[in-house]
């Protein structure tokens, strides 16, 4: 009997996260960033259901759309060519077996994992490392009332003043970037009182993560649509939900690159920081003492951006930026040898 029960339970689990959304036909189109295209880029992305995803190593913007809009709009962009004929295809292919908790090989780090699943994680973290890892159940809540976390990892001892945040999983899809957070979180934990640098950093500093800054997104991306990727809020007169949160801070709000149409990707939203969410990030942010240094970690993209984002003038800190965007490039490089590129975010596409 106990068998059936833990069969019926994985069946339950699996279940619970099988997408509904399917995406035949769907195409992804990659388009070379000559300023003619991205002239006509943020037109492009008013339109509903075209979706940008990522910049490839030849820095070609890949944008999702469908089949039926592809052929009216084909013969006005000639920057563009089909990368992904089946966009269904291509996401089954990538899609793994969910994680099974009975058994713990591969590792963690091998397979994706649900929000509640890595809220778990952090607070077992906090247990293990309970003299490095203050966690946060909740900094406030998303639009549908789930907690947004935060944990600070440094030697609380210490108790030092200045901070460097990172925030992952702001668009709900980009699933990278949840575990990127948990991996990083996981080696500053490890090598404490092993490793020098890691030492010196944890006793000078305290390192904030926002590890899920979009939980409704983000489940919603396990149980509905795998390629979500704004929060859930419902946006009264429209048919279409979401805003896309990194294009609602209140920072130069709607002066580039975003949308005021409730079916767009890039939707900013009614007003500046509307959402729950952004306005969660913005406050604990702004409450850190000395932040010294801010990631926000995206997918995908081998890039390294850095501001400004809404205008071409160049930041009044660009020696500085620029300087630590090389070193960050290189640092990457020295471990796979993958090659990223640092730039100002306004050298792809303006946005705010
Ligand atoms: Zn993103």
């Amino acid at each position: 009997m106990k068998i059936l029960l833990l069969l019926l339970t994985l069946a339950a689990a699996s279940e619970l996260y099988q997408r509904t959304e399917h995406y035949d036909d769907q195409i992804v189109v990659k388009c070379e960033l000559k300023e003619s295209f991205t002239e006509r880029l943020g037109t492009l992305l008013e339109k509903d259901f075209v979706d940008l995803w990522g910049v490839d190593e030849e820095k070609r913007l890949h944008i999702r759309l469908g089949n039926q809009l592809w052929s009216e709009l084909q013969s006005t962009l000639p920057e563009c060519s089909v990368v992904i004929e089946n966009v269904e295809e291509y996401v089954s292919k990538a899609e793994k077996k969910p994680f099974d908790k009975s058994n713990p090989e591969p590792s963690w780090f091998e397979a994706y994992h649900p929000y509640d699943d890595i809220v778990a994680w952090y607070q077992t973290l906090g247990k293990n490392y309970s003299g490095l890892v203050k966690y946060v159940e909740s900094i406030g809540m998303s639009v549908e009332g789930r907690n947004i976390p935060a944990v600070h990892i440094t030697n609380i001892l210490a108790d030092p003043i200045n901070t460097v945040y990172f925030q992952c999983q702001l668009h709900a899809r980009e699933w990278i970037s949840a575990a990127v957070c948990m991996n990083i979180a996981t080696y500053l934990c490890e090598n404490y009182g092993k490793d020098e640098q890691v030492t010196k950093l944890l006793d000078s500093l305290q390192f904030v993560f926002v590890p899920i800054a979009n939980p409704d997104g983000y489940e919603y991306t396990w149980t509905v649509d795998r390629l979500w990727r704004k929060n859930r809020r419902v946006n009264p007169g429209s048919s279409c939900m979401g805003v896309d949160l990194n294009r609602n801070y209140n920072d130069h709000w709607d002066e580039g690159g975003s949308s005021g149409s409730p079916c767009s990707q890039v939707y900013h939203g009614s007003f500046p920081a509307s959402e729950p969410e952004t306005q969660t990030t913005q406050a604990y942010f702004g409450a850190q003492n000395g932040v010294i240094a801010a990631v926000d970690w995206h997918a995908y993209s081998q890039l390294i951006l850095r501001p400004y984002g809404y205008t071409m003038k160049p930041s009044p800190n660009e020696e500085q930026l620029s300087a630590i965007g090389a070193n960050m490039s290189q640092a990457i490089y020295s471990v796979h040898g993958y090659t990223y590129t640092s730039m100002a975010a306004s050298g792809l596409y303006l946005y705010s």
